[in-house]
């Protein structure tokens, strides 16, 4: 039977990728947005984070290797199976389905697809109470390690006023690892003070907290922990419990603001916003590169292109009020994908958000940020995304 005609070609792309990744044993994925990221399941490839399964356009590659296919292709990838080997496993032997065995098949696909569509809502809920709770459970910042933590990172708080209600302290929080090969097993590695920050979502509800650990004897006042299972690794001390989905920290919004400043991390748009404030701007996080850019058109030629996928309804939009949106673009080993993943997010704004000016400012060696960021805002300086 030739190829392009055999059914169980269409059989196999409705097998979820996400579904194969458990039947192939394919272990290491972690999901960022709208992906699956780890080690390639490749022959002699492995490494950390150089293979990823595209969840909405269901294909997968290999940066290094190349692998790269359909649900066909992975299983090829996998097993080192042919093709028709490969088909075979995925949609049985060769024959004709009746017209209504072929109905019942696809009946029972729409089944496991709501099923799976309701799964993922119940956890994304789940997430989201557990973010509360450990929202509720934390305690005011003032006079605590987190001001200790700020100012070691050049960033004080301003003195004389409570602190900021973005922010609150954790005396003591958990820092797990999950166990190799086990399901919703973890190892505690590190228990210690920690800055919580809240995370607000398009609809301006707690949806999320982003939480740092503090160890003010290191330099970045952060504790360095080794990591149990991966060599040379150490285990991050950023953590994001519940929900980011569109959402951002809200470091600083006046009244009447109409601009809006975001950076990656904390950190660096607090930055931005250290010494005097522009007027009428606020200063949100994005808390990370995934959720400002969202998914991204792919395929030949489009890897630096920044064209969002617009089909992608989880990624940050500024808020209506916001006129002019500026992206800093953080240090990055890859500046260029940086760059490309920045443009996605500042042109579905800007097609979701009719009029909306985008910049993007880059902070160079010896570039003041705050000139920087007068100089976007003033259409002087920066890249105009606009044009
Ligand atoms: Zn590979």
């Amino acid at each position: 039977m030739m190829r392009e005609t055999d059914p169980r070609i269409a059989e196999a792309h409705r097998v979820p990728m996400a579904d194969l990744v458990d039947r192939l044993q394919i272990g290491g994925l972690v999901r960022t947005s709208g992906e699956l990221v780890g080690p390639c399941p490749g022959p002699g490839c492995g490494g950390n984070d150089r293979f990823g399964i595209n969840l909405q356009k269901q294909i997968f590659n290999c940066r290094i290797c190349g692998a790269k296919g359909d649900q066909i292709a992975l299983v090829q990838l996998v097993l080192g199976m042919d093709f028709p080997a490969a088909l075979e496993w995925l949609a049985g032997p060769a024959q004709q389905l009746t017209p209504e065995q072929r109905a019942e098949a696809r009946r029972r696909e729409d089944e496991n697809r709501r099923r799976r569509e309701a799964d993922a809502d119940r956890h994304r809920l789940e997430a989201i109470r557990r973010a509360r709770s450990i929202w509720d459970a934390s305690q005011p910042s003032d006079d605590t390690v987190v001001v200790d933590y700020l100012t070691l990172r050049g960033l004080p708080p301003k003195t004389g006023i409570p602190m900021p209600s973005w922010c609150r302290f954790e005396p003591s929080a958990r820092l797990v690892v999950p166990l190799p090969n086990r399901q919703n097993e973890f190892q505690t590695v590190h228990e210690g003070p920690a800055m919580l920050s809240a995370i607000h979502g398009p609809d301006g509800q707690l949806t999320g907290v982003h939480r740092t650990w503090i160890d003010l004897s290191q330099r970045k006042g952060r504790p360095l922990i080794r990591h149990p299972f991966k060599d040379d690794e150490t285990v991050s001390t950023k953590k994001v419990y519940g929900s980011k989905k569109g959402g951002a920290i809200r470091l600083f919004t006046p009244r009447g603001a109409d601009i809006m400043v975001m950076g990656e991390g904390i950190e660096s748009t607090l930055s931005a916003l250290r010494g005097a404030p522009m007027p009428g701007t606020a200063y949100w996080a994005g808390v990370d590169l995934g959720n400002m850019a969202g998914q991204r058109q792919m395929g030949r030629g489009l890897r630096y292109a920044g064209i969002p996928d617009m089909a992608d309804r989880d990624a940050f939009v500024p808020p209506v009020w916001v006129r002019h949106l500026i992206f800093i673009q953080d240090g990055d080993s890859e500046p260029r994908l940086t760059r490309a993943k920045l443009l996605a997010g500042l042109r579905r704004a800007m097609a979701l958000r009719p009029g909306l000016k985008a910049s993007i400012v880059h902070p160079g060696e010896g570039r003041d940020m705050n000139d920087l960021l007068m100089g976007a805002a003033h259409g002087t300086e920066s890249v105009s995304v606009n044009d």
